[in-house]
């Protein structure tokens, strides 16, 4: 909890991290609750790791950042899921999915967390309050197509659908999330499955999201065939460079209801902020610092 006077540090280990919107979000929203509060990127591939591999990188650096006073440590591509090993404590949703993007460090123990997961719930309760979560269907068995699943289950999804280019990839989280929701239905299927589910009048889906990096400014393109989206389907990206994607743009088209990343980008910022001070943010100025920021083309 956060104590008059006290200080935070904390770091954002991952490659290519320097640009990220998440530093800045954390230090503006402290300033404004007067909180002494300082982010740093600390990107892995600017470390001289002289051919270390990354277990050992993350090992050391967390070792480092408790014996230099961090308070917490966000971590992102390619450490959510090898960060495990180096914790002495997970939470349940964070075990579930096996990705931490939030380790808490305190009295020599590292807490692991995944605000992923509350991120996107948060989201889509703010932006699609009212969304059918009858028969879902996620693109992308990633790690963050992980946290979307699972925060759709704790949310009461009925029928989950994950696509993957790699089936085996869309059945293994698909069977490690049926143990842990056992009153759900949850299904992998490849993505040509995903369209031949979706045809399917007995099962219509009720809601899309795309939590594959296609779309992105690095990957261009459409997760699905447009031609499949369906006015009653509610469509969701949690990418969000650019903002507005293609799917997006496609779905309302449509005459679909939709959800952008930025939703679950601000959330998973508010809730790590949370986290390590105990204070509540205003999530409603930091989701206009994003937009700000988008808007500049940070
Ligand atoms: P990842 O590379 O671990 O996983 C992406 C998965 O998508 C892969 O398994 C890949 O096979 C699959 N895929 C790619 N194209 C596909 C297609 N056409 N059909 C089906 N599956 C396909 O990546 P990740 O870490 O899970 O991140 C995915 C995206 O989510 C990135 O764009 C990232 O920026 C975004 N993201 C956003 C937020 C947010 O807060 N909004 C948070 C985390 C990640």
């Amino acid at each position: 909890m956060s104590v008059v006077g006290e200080s935070y540090l904390v770091g954002l280990v991952g490659e290519g991290v320097r640009p990220s919107l998440t530093p800045p979000l954390h230090e503006r929203e402290a300033d404004r609750h007067g909180l002494r509060y300082l982010y740093r990127p600390i990107d892995l591939l600017a470390l001289d790791r002289s051919g270390d591999d990354l277990d050992l990188t993350l090992g050391r650096l967390l070792d480092a950042a408790l014996a230099l006073g961090f308070s917490a440590l966000n971590v992102t591509h390619p450490c959510k899921q090898r960060v495990l090993a180096h914790l002495d404590e997970v939470s349940p949703s964070a075990a579930a999915i096996g990705s931490v993007n939030t380790v808490l460090l305190a009295d020599g123990r590292r807490i692991g967390h995944n605000t992923d997961v509350t991120g996107f719930a948060s989201a889509l309760r703010d932006g699609l309050p009212d969304a059918d979560l009858s028969a879902v269907a996620v693109v992308g068995a990633g790690g963050a197509g992980a946290a979307v699943a699972c925060a759709l289950l704790d949310a009461g999804a009925a029928r989950l659908t994950i696509a993957d280019l790699d089936h085996r990839r869309a059945g293994d989280l698909a069977a490690s999330l049926a143990a842990r929701f056992p009153e759900a239905e949850v299904a992998g299927v490849s993505a040509d499955g995903l369209a031949a589910r979706i045809t399917d009048p007995r099962h219509p889906e009720t809601g899309l999201v795309n939590a594959s990096f296609v779309g992105m400014h690095t990957h261009p393109g459409i997760p699905l065939d447009p031609g499949l989206l369906r006015p009653a389907v509610w469509v969701a990206d949690i990418v969000y460079r650019p903002i507005d994607t293609e799917f997006l743009r496609a779905a309302r088209a449509a005459g679909c209801r939709t959800l952008d990343g930025g939703g679950m980008a601000v959330g998973q910022a508010a809730d790590a902020f949370r986290l390590i001070t105990g204070v509540h943010p205003d999530r409603e100025r930091m989701r206009a610092h994003f937009v700000e920021m988008i808007r500049e083309g940070r």
